[in-house]
Order: structure tokens, then C-alpha cells, then sequence
């Protein structure tokens, strides 16, 4: 594996630059804002493990680079994968499972695409959407041709593009130029080296959050009531450096710091979630609340949301377990059971707001009601009917 380099850089010399400089970019949109190149390949003679900028961007043994797009929503919305070159397809594999959030190494490239190109270089597209490859083995591609989509099959904890670039079948290429790799690009338009710290995406939501919620990307709410069974806060950051200190405050509407929650990184994180939650309790003041993300004493976001507790109108099924409240604000439904369809009429039957129950103990939509007599029907899924005013 370590031969490998050497023989590289005595080969590296007799190739021309309009041999090796003209790979398109693997993946649809725009660097920096749809995707990141967050492991490059592994520089490290030994156990340890550095990239072509003797930073950390890769890990042990990495053979190739991870091009990530943001989340799972994102991986849903369809990102492309292309031909970096002219050549023809290989190998194709397609139909594994694309949604894996752990990691588990013999689950190797999952899904993937391998195409041989002129002057005996192999690529391979790995990780890629189940059923998303258009290609098939023997067929001519030209640089820049749709392949498949990013997904999360095989060894992938989050939805990414690994690229890997092999000299035959003898050794992997970093196709990055930089200080502590090679001096020759393979890119038409190489993507430069990012180690800058960024928040690629932020937002709240109205519950507790765990890195699998937030790799899918909660919906987001600014506005939050007493029964929301949490209020969360969330970012995905990039460029975390250890000894970097990150931390989320919570300010209430007269200014004053109500919690906060912190932490040093004893290592850099190059994707990183970081998120921080507060109960709802009557003791919190109502009002327009602050959101604050710190790195390093400095403020680098800040969000307001409204919380709310009084000024509700509230329905009480008596014979069944639910309840609404509606606060001009939101219309806030509790104690469903998954399956219950729910519906808001006005007095003369006109049916305003319906949905179906999920699992959250407590399920709200955004509702602008002028005052007056509304109804809430429940049907259970037995099919058990309850029918309740709310005056609003
Ligand atoms: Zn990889």
C-alpha cells in the first residue's frame, strides 16, 4: 500500500499535464454550499493518519476522497454523480441498502460504479444511491456523464461520494495537489483546500434530537409551546479544530442567560453536529427568546423563536385520551395515537387544517384562526369518533 506512493512519484514526472489534468467534478452542485470534501486520501506512513495539507481531513488507511452533501434530505432530493473522465464502465453494483448511519468496514463501497480511462487509470464512484446507477458494465462514458447518486450504502455513516482514482491495479492516486502530497492536480478545476471553520446548516425543532434525527434534518419551527416536548437547537458544522470551544447559550426575552451548554473538542471534527435542548416548563418566561452559537467567545449565530404557554384555547375530549390548543399562533394537538386523523371545521363545516397523528406525543402545524367557534374531530383508527369545541 505505502510502495504505492513511491512508485507515484518517480511515474508522476513522465506524464503530461494534458494527460492527467482534466477530471470534471464526481458530483452535482457547487463546492463549499452543496458539498464538502471532508476526508482526502491518507498521506500517513504509519498508523497515524494526514491529508495532502498535513491537516486531519482523512483517517487510517483512506484510499480515496469523500465528497458529503449535507444531509439524508438532501441525498433525497437527488445529487448526481458524474464521470470524472472519459472511459468505459467496469464494474457495477446497485440494489444495497443507501440509508446506513454507522459505520462497518466490510460493508465496503456499497453501491458503486468503476470506469477504466485512457493511460491505465481506474475510477470508482463508491456509496452511491440504491437503484440510482444508469450505467452498465461495457458502456462508453464521456466526461461528465451521470452515473448514479450520493447515498450511504456499504461502509458510509453519512451520505457522501467516495472517490477513488487507482495506476492499474497497483496503487490508489490522490488526485489533490498539496504540501504534503502530490505537486500534480488530476482536476481541470481543482476544489482548494478548506480547513475554515463554517456552519453549513442550522435550525430548531420542537423536540429532542439525536445525530440520526439531525442527519435527517428536522423540519424547522421558531415557535415553540409549553407542551413541545423539547426545544432544540441545532448545527452542523465543519472546520472544528481541537482545543476549539463551542457553545450554546439560551437567553430569555428580558435579555438574561437562562442555561448553557458547552464543550472543548480534544480533536478536530471536519463534520460535526452540535445541538443543545431546553423542557418547557411554566417557569420559562413567554416571549421572544434567544438562541445563541459561541466558538471561542466569539458569537457566530444567533436566532430568535417565540415561546408560548397562556392565550390558548383548548379542547378536552372527555370520552378520549386528546386534547387541542390553539394560541392565534399554532393549533397544538396531544395524546393521539399514531394513525388518529384529525380534523379543524369552522362552524358552518368547512373543513380548515387536517393531518394524520405520528408518533410524537405532541404534533402542532402553524394556523392563523380568526376568533370564534371551531370544531375537532378525531377518528381513531377503530374507527371512534370524538367531536370538540374550541372557542379561540
Ligand atoms: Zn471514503
Amino acid at each position: 500500500m505505502k510502495k504505492g506512493f513511491i512508485i507515484l512519484l518517480l511515474l508522476l514526472p513522465f506524464l503530461s499535464r494534458s494527460q492527467t489534468q482534466r477530471f470534471v467534478s464526481p458530483i452535482e452542485g457547487s463546492y463549499g454550499h452543496d458539498w464538502k470534501i471532508i476526508n482526502y486520501v491518507d498521506w500517513a506512513a504509519d498508523t497515524f493518519f494526514k491529508d495532502n495539507h498535513c491537516l486531519s481531513k482523512s483517517y487510517d488507511g483512506h484510499q480515496g476522497t469523500d465528497f458529503c452533501i449535507r444531509n439524508f434530505r438532501k441525498m433525497d432530493s437527488g445529487v448526481n454523480v458524474y464521470a470524472a473522465d472519459a472511459g468505459r464502465v467496469i464494474f457495477v453494483r446497485d440494489g444495497l441498502f443507501d440509508r446506513n448511519k454507522v459505520s462497518v468496514v466490510s460493508r465496503g463501497l456499497g453501491n458503486y460504479v468503476g470506469i477504466r480511462q485512457s493511460g491505465k487509470l481506474f475510477t470508482y464512484y463508491g456509496h452511491l444511491r440504491k437503484n440510482s446507477i444508469v450505467v452498465q458494465v461495457g458502456d462508453s462514458v464521456s466526461a461528465g456523464q451521470k452515473l448514479g447518486q450520493v447515498g450511504s450504502s456499504g461502509n458510509s455513516s453519512d451520505p457522501h461520494l467516495h472517490f477513488e482514482l487507482w495506476y492499474d491495479s497497483s496503487y490508489y492516486i490522490d488526485p489533490f495537489t498539496g504540501p504534503c502530497g502530490n505537486s500534480h492536480s488530476y482536476w481541470l478545476n481543482e476544489p482548494s483546500f478548506d480547513s475554515s471553520f463554517g456552519v453549513w446548516t442550522s435550525g430548531m425543532c420542537p423536540y429532542s434530537t439525536s445525530l440520526d434525527t439531525l442527519r435527517e434534518e428536522p423540519l424547522r419551527r421558531d415557535s415553540f409551546y409549553l407542551w413541545a416536548p423539547a426545544i432544540s437547537y441545532w448545527a452542523e458544522l465543519t472546520g472544528i479544530r481541537k482545543e476549539d470551544s463551542i457553545s450554546i447559550e439560551w437567553y430569555t426575552p428580558s435579555h438574561t442567560l437562562w442555561g448553557s451548554f458547552g464543550r472543548r473538542e480534544n480533536r478536530d471534527w471536519w463534520l460535526y453536529y452540535f445541538w443543545s435542548e431546553l423542557s418547557p416548563s411554566v417557569s420559562m418566561p413567554e416571549g421572544t427568546w434567544q438562541v445563541r452559537l459561541i466558538r471561542n467567545g466569539n458569537l457566530v449565530l444567533q436566532r430568535s423563536f417565540f415561546y408560548f404557554q397562556s392565550q390558548a384555547a383548548i379542547a378536552q375530549s372527555e370520552i378520549h385520551k386528546w386534547a387541542a390548543v390553539h394560541n392565534g399562533r399554532q393549533l397544538c394537538l396531544k395524546g393521539l395515537e399514531p394513525g388518529d386523523q384529525w380534523y379543524l371545521q369552522d362552524v358552518w363545516g368547512k373543513l380548515l387544517y387536517q393531518g394524520i397523528a405520528e408518533g410524537s406525543p405532541v404534533q402542532c402545524i402553524e394556523s392563523l384562526l380568526s376568533n370564534g367557534i371551531y370544531f375537532i374531530q378525531v377518528r381513531s383508527r377503530s374507527g371512534a369518533r370524538s367531536i370538540e369545541k374550541i372557542y379561540w
